[in-house]
């Protein structure tokens, strides 16, 4: 469910009408939803609230300082990928006590910063990041607070960019390794070990996977614990997918996703973490952009709108698709027709959909809406092409705020500098 409806036949972001945002802003902008995103922090933290989990928000999803406070002010923690990462969560005014640091390479210099701020948790991906993480925390006098990341080999039945939990995945330590590194990890003199995490996907429709999962963890957990290791926390990870395709698919539901936990894992007595990024911020925003031209081929009718592979690259790099539709309703009659919707990039792969069903009457200047753009979209913009950045707005009920503005040519060009022996040309 989210907050972006028609209303007198014109989508509106909560109360606001897009073609308002549309002229204050400029197209493409990127449009979210307040509403949207509190609404999916609390079905998580609702269908949780009895397991006590903590629900860390994966803000590489999507970043933006505004949506970070927004989801922290409610009680969420962040997970975060990276030292920038860590430190613009902590600008945001997340606490470091609800920050997990994961990552398969985290260097020291962000292992470091990690134990500095005091985050909660260090989710450790590798023997060598685990001597690693050891050294850096002995030499600060500090116990680095970890969960060694395992992968539990399990096939989450999604797009193979996005699975991390098969066994030829990069991700943490093979499943028939890790009772040794746990073994060996308990004995670090800068290491206390807390517990384990896995993450077994992204975009994820069927909960089954995540069950078979949980249960190879139980198994873990009874077995370490064997061992003499103390596992008194579980972080699972996110992966919850997202509707795409309209009418199409199921978004599974945070509430059976909890009973699954609960069944699997909730008699552990281990402290329980989930890091949902896609299922918060997915179809909280929208992607804003007008027409340029329609051309019409021999053979198709491309649309040309003013967004581009730079500013929504997923259609292109999974072969993704996002509902794209007319942001006016066009009059009740109006037949569709097939039209391939093209940015202005000059590559054939900038491409957002082929054959998707617009209405006839699409013309230059009007407005659509690419659906489904709040997750995994403005975090992986880009300039190529010369485009700056794409704006971000955040609308609340009847207000709205450029929460990340467009940037000028001039301050994309201020990065670079001219080495001194070609200073003279052209000043
Ligand atoms: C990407 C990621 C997440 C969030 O995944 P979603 O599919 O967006 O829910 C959670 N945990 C880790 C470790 C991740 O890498």
């Amino acid at each position: 469910m989210h907050h972006f409806s028609d209303r007198d036949g014109i989508l509106h972001a909560e109360d606001i009408p897009l073609p308002t945002i549309a002229e204050a802003v400029g197209t493409p902008c990127y449009v979210y939803s307040t509403a949207t995103l509190t609404r999916h922090y609390h079905a998580f933290a609702n269908a949780f609230a009895n397991l006590g989990a903590t629900v860390c928000y994966a803000m590489k999803a999507n970043g933006n300082r505004a949506v970070l406070r927004l989801l922290t002010e409610l009680g969420a923690g962040v997970d975060v990928v990276s030292g920038g990462e860590l430190a613009l969560a902590l600008a945001a005014g997340a606490p470091a006590e609800r920050i997990v640091f994961s990552g398969v390479g985290k260097t020291e210099g962000e292992l470091e910063a990690a134990l500095r701020a005091g985050v909660h948790q260090i989710n450790v991906e590798s023997e060598p990041e685990l001597d690693a993480l050891d050294a850096v925390a002995r030499r600060l006098g500090l116990r680095a607070p970890i969960a060694i990341r395992v992968n539990p080999d399990v096939d989450a039945a999604t797009h193979a960019k996005i699975t991390t939990g098969r066994a030829e995945n990069k991700f943490g330590i093979e499943w028939t390794s890790a009772r040794r590194v746990f073994r060996r990890a308990v004995t670090l003199e800068g290491i206390a070990v807390k517990g384990i995490a896995l993450h077994i996907g992204s975009q994820i429709l069927d909960l089954a996977p995540f069950e078979v999962a949980f249960r190879k963890i139980r198994d873990l957990v009874a077995l370490l614990r064997a061992d003499g290791v103390t596992v008194e926390r579980l972080d699972l990870g996110g992966g919850l997918g997202v509707v795409y395709h309209d009418h199409h698919d199921v978004p599974p539901d945070p509430a059976a996703y909890a009973g699954i936990v609960r069944r699997t894992l909730g008699d552990l007595g281990c402290a329980l973490t989930i890091e949902p990024g896609r299922a918060i911020a997915g179809n909280a925003g929208v992607l804003l952009s007008r027409v340029i031209y329609r051309k019409a081929g021999i053979t198709r009718t491309f649309v040309i709108v003013d967004a581009a592979m730079n500013d929504l690259i997923r259609p292109a790099m999974y072969d993704s698709h996002h509902h794209i539709r007319p942001v006016t309703v066009p009059p009740p009659g109006t037949d569709t027709t097939p039209m391939d919707v093209v940015g202005p990039v000059c590559e054939s792969g900038d491409t957002f959909a082929r054959d998707h069903p617009l209405p006839v009457s699409l013309a230059a200047g009007d407005l659509v809406a690419f659906m489904t753009a709040g997750a995994y979209c403005a975090v992986m913009a880009g300039q190529y092409n010369g485009r700056p950045l794409v704006p971000e707005v955040l609308v609340d009920g009847d207000r709205f705020h450029v929460v990340r503005r467009r940037p000028t040519v001039a301050e994309m060009a201020a990065l670079e500098d001219l080495p001194p022996w070609m200073t003279g040309t052209g000043e």
